[in-house]
């Protein structure tokens, strides 16, 4: 019936040996999480906000933002959404936003994500405020994008802070205790990933920056695709780089570049022991499928010898082997 596929798409992800490996969804917009809800996803790991700043003359307002984030979370019932603060610059232009700044040369290394958030306060407070009040009766938790060194996350963590004094002082109901988490997705980042997680709540990895930035390959240049994938061994030893960083300091290690919800590499991410994997709503069922059918310890070899091969395409042709002998 409808409702026991429904039941059954809903149920947690474990594999064979026993480890549970959360399965989230990104959405861009409240529409999405009601599609993430039936595809069975058990939180948003990434609500990318700069969807609603697009395709419109100017900001959308505190209350405005405070409705988005609040039908969210209403619509994931209890179940965690991290919500990442606006990510633009880059590859996101807003053109009503970036009045006045300087034309860049080369936006990727520009003032984009974080860096764009820490020069214009007024706006970003603006979304922390209603981060905070959405988190008053919802389980939120707040991203970072971009965040290359720990003094980014301390002036956002200080902003934060400001935006709760605002909302108290004038007797608005706040979100306490919000889990704060940085996006690792910078190699500056993977780098002091210890000094990282000892001031964050949690880490969540997006695979589509960091192995651009890894590999020095424009993510939306096809000439160098096979470069800036996020199967490179390069980008790969980063990746368990962070995950044993963050575990070793105890906090949760998440992904949500798009290689968490790649079905070649689930198998390969629940082994090295990322916590949660997010991903556009519709590869939730497929994901969850693989992650029950794997055994990850029995994975650990696999893992090893991914890490010493040369290039992406060694990578592939390794885990699409292992994936037909499994199968
Ligand atoms: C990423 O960089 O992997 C990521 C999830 O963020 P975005 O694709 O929005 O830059
Ligand atoms: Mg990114």
């Amino acid at each position: 019936s409808l409702r026991s596929e429904r039941e059954k798409a809903a149920a947690p992800a474990v594999t064979r040996d026993g480890r549970a490996v959360r399965v989230h969804a990104n959405i861009g917009s409240p529409a999405d999480a009601h599609a993430a809800v039936r595809n069975g996803a058990e939180g948003v790991g990434l609500f990318r906000t700069e969807f609603l700043f697009l395709d419109r003359p100017s900001a959308p307002t505190e209350d405005e933002q405070t409705a988005a984030y609040t039908e969210a979370a209403q619509a994931l019932d209890g179940r965690p959404v991290i919500i990442r603060t606006l990510d633009i610059g880059g590859d996101k232009p807003v053109p009503y936003l970036q009045q006045g700044q300087a034309a860049e040369a080369n936006p990727f290394l520009g003032v984009r994500g974080i860096r764009f958030c820490l020069v214009h306060e007024d706006l970003f407070v603006t979304q922390l405020r209603a981060l905070l009040r959405a988190a008053a009766d919802h389980p939120v938790q707040i991203m970072f994008p971009m965040v290359a060194h720990p003094g980014e996350l301390r002036a956002a963590r200080t902003l934060l802070e400001k935006a709760r004094a605002q909302l108290l002082a004038e007797g608005r109901p706040c979100g306490h205790d919000v889990p704060v988490g940085i996006m690792i997705e910078v190699p500056a980042a993977v780098a002091l990933a210890d000094q990282l997680a000892a001031e964050a709540d949690f880490f969540s990895i997006g695979t589509n920056d960091l192995a651009q930035y890894v590999m020095a390959a424009d993510r939306g240049n096809s000439a160098v695709a096979a470069l800036s994938d996020a199967l490179h061994p390069a980008v790969l030893r980063q990746i368990q780089q962070t995950v044993e960083a963050g575990h070793a300091a105890g906090i949760h290690v998440g992904m949500c570049g798009e290689l968490a919800g790649a079905p070649l590499a689930v198998p390969l991410l629940a082994a090295m022991n990322l916590d949660s994997l997010s991903m556009s709503g519709p590869a939730v069922p497929r994901a969850k499928e693989i992650i029950r059918s794997i055994d990850a310890a029995a994975l650990q070899p696999l893992v090893e010898q991914v890490l010493e091969l040369p290039d992406a395409a060694a990578v592939r042709n390794l885990l699409q082997q292992a994936a037909g002998e499994s199968a």
